[in-house]
């Protein structure tokens, strides 16, 4: 039998209508959620992202400012338009596009956005909220795929969970909201000597490497929930995921497609951060 497909835009939909009453109701309120958003250089993937959560707000109802910046600016400027989002208290969200050019440092930029307006949720103090298992604001990918198990109310209590990939915005927050719930949490990474051993034994087995179906059906326990984080594009340009699809639909019990699987999602956690941002504000 072929696992159920798990579909990112339906559950998106679903969500984004609950987000929508929530929008209604803090604008009953007076309050408009706002997201701001800077952007830096002209990598072409950032543009897109930056554009599709612009988008987004407006779908959703939500403001949004976007600030953009030529790859060479001094990073004073930035820091000066970052300073000045935190102390606008119209602003509840602040965003600012990664990867950026080397005459920055990430880290210090991202230190730099108000944690209570960090809806990127990769501020070190909410991280450090995060560890402890009271987070603020989750980042929007885990979040997303903690919602997808959600909805498909999937066993994590007690279950083996296998992530590969551990990436401050992926792999490291999710492995860590897995064992927030119970889950027996296996990262694994480049180092990882027997990749295959590992995501075997998952009835949960979460990809977010970056390396286009690399995850085949064998790799996989029959009957497991499978979750795919990656993007990768393909010579003839398609899109696809971490994870073989089409040998591991045969094996798992539930999937998650590439596009139309966590990516929806993502944007529609970064809603949801926003809103309960200014939720806390008012
Ligand atoms: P990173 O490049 O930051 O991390 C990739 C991780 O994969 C690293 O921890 C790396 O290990 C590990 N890795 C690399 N090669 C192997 C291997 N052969 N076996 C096991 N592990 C390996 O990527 P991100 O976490 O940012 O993103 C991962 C993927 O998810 C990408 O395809 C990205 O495009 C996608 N993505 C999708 C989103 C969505 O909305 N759907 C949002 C964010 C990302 P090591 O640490 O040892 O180097």
């Amino acid at each position: 039998m072929l696992a159920r497909i798990l579909d990112g835009n339906a559950l998106s939909a679903k969500l984004r209508a609950q987000l929508a009453e929530r929008v209604l109701e803090l604008k009953a309120g007076g309050v408009e959620p706002c997201l701001a958003v800077v952007l830096v250089g002209d990598n072409p993937a950032s543009a897109v992202y930056v554009r599709n959560k612009v988008k987004a707000c407006e779908t959703a109802g939500l403001r949004s400012l976007k600030f953009d910046y030529p790859g060479d600016v001094s990073p004073a400027v930035v820091f000066e338009r970052i300073a000045q989002l935190n102390a606008d208290p119209a602003v509840h969200g602040i965003l600012v596009q990664l990867p950026l050019p080397p005459q920055f440092d990430a880290e210090e930029v991202l230190a730099a956005i108000n944690a209570e307006k960090d809806v990127d949720g990769f501020h070190a103090e909410n991280v450090g909220a995060l560890v402890q298992g009271n987070p603020r604001f989750i980042p929007c990918t885990p979040y997303g795929v903690m919602e997808m198990l959600k909805s498909e109310n999937v066993t994590l209590r007690g279950a083996e969970a296998v992530v590969v990939g551990r990436s401050n915005i992926v792999g490291k927050p999710l492995a860590l909201l897995l064992l927030a719930q119970g889950a027996t949490v296996t990262i694994c990474h480049s180092q990882t000597r027997d990749l295959a051993f590992h995501t075997r034994r998952a009835d949960v087995l979460v990809a977010a490497v970056g390396r286009a179906r690399m995850i085949t059906g064998d790799m996989i326990k029959p009957g497991a929930t499978v979750i795919d984080v990656g993007i990768n594009r393909l010579a003839d340009g398609k899109l696809c995921g971490d994870v073989d699809f089409d040998s591991a639909q045969k094996v798992a019990a539930l999937i998650t497609p590439v596009p139309g699987g966590v990516g929806p999602m993502t944007i529609t956690m970064l809603l949801a951060n926003t809103i309960s941002a200014a939720e806390r504000a008012a």
